[in-house]
């Protein structure tokens, strides 16, 4: 039987991504929060894990520690996430939510074979934008923005190479328009950057700073217009401007020169973002979500400079 898809289609849809810094704590998804709300096309939500949060994971997968080593990082994501929570004013649903996936973790975490199996360290890794995307949607909902969360797992389709992942275009395209489009008619659906699954269903991860390339993905499957990249700089600069004082931001780039800088260690996207956007015509945007108002750079075909 063929596969039915669906025929909604969203004018100006907008895909909103927020990275690390952006959903660090409760002050900061605020930011997010107010980013989302002021624009009725931003539909789908793609998160970062909240900051260091990946870094720790990363850590519990790839070092032989002692479990009581590995039961003090746990812990130092568990008071990242519970700041954010206990700022929360209906805890309960999401609590247990938070909670589950906290069991999980922890067995991975002390899983035997976790330093031999690479399937085993991309399920650990996936927690970090599970929990964050748990959180940031009931943040959402405290700003009477409809929202849910959604796994992107049934959507982000890949191949079995765990920590470099590779999406499988025609699956995640089929299965965006069938999952995520209805829901976007008249909810705000945030899901994490950066986790996908394999063919049997097995959790996969796409590599270091995956999830701008998760957004870029998910714009170019629902036919969105724009796809937004917010973080801590006001746009793409120059060069690195935690480096040097003469970076300049720049207003507009072509979706070519935003490629080359990426490939060429502009961390603030990750390398691969600008290949869906260049195939369906997407506009990036990447702004500052702590100073929206300072604009940012508009990563376009045609651009002037
Ligand atoms: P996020 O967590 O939001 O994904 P990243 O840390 O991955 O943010 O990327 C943002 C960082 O990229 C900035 O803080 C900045 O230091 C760094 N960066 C490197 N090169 C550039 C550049 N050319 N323009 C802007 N930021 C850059
Ligand atoms: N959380 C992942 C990382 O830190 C993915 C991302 O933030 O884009 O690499
Ligand atoms: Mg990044």
């Amino acid at each position: 039987m063929k596969k039915k898809v669906s025929h909604i289609a969203l004018n100006n849809l907008n895909v909103a991504k927020f990275g690390g810094t952006s959903l660090a704590n409760f002050v900061a998804m605020q930011n997010c929060a107010k980013i989302v709300k002021n624009n009725p096309n931003t539909k789908l939500v793609v998160v970062s894990a909240s900051a260091g949060v990946t870094n720790l994971l990363v850590d519990i997968a790839h070092t032989a520690m002692s479990k009581q080593q590995i039961k003090q990082k746990l812990a130092e994501i568990d008071n990242i996430q519970q700041a954010i929570l206990q700022a929360l004013e209906n805890v309960d649903e999401v609590e247990a939510k938070l909670q589950q996936l906290q069991s999980s973790l922890s067995d991975l975490a002390l899983h035997e074979e976790m330093l031999h199996r690479a399937d085993l360290k991309d399920a650990l890794l996936s927690h970090g934008e599970r929990m964050s995307s748990l959180l940031f949607s009931a943040v959402l909902n405290q700003f009477d923005v409809k929202a849910e969360n959604f796994d992107v797992r049934n959507v982000l389709k890949t191949d079995s190479e765990f920590g470099q992942a590779v999406p499988n275009l025609d699956q995640i395209s089929v299965a965006a328009k069938q999952l995520m489009l209805p829901s976007l008619v008249n909810t705000v659906l945030v899901t994490q950057g950066f986790v996908g699954s394999d063919q049997q269903g097995n959790t996969t991860t796409l590599g270091r700073g995956g999830s701008d390339f998760t957004a870029a993905l998910l714009a170019e499957g629902l036919g969105a217009e724009t796809c937004e990249i917010w973080t801590d700089v006001i746009g793409v600069y120059t060069t690195d401007p935690r480096i040097t004082d003469a970076a300049r931001p720049l207003p507009e780039l072509s979706f070519e020169e935003a490629a080359e800088m990426a490939t060429f260690g502009a961390k603030v996207l990750h390398p691969a973002t600008m290949e869906p956007a260049l195939r369906q015509n997407i506009k990036v945007f990447v702004g500052s979500s702590k100073e929206p108002e300072k604009g940012g750079t508009w990563i376009i075909r045609d651009c002037e400079t």
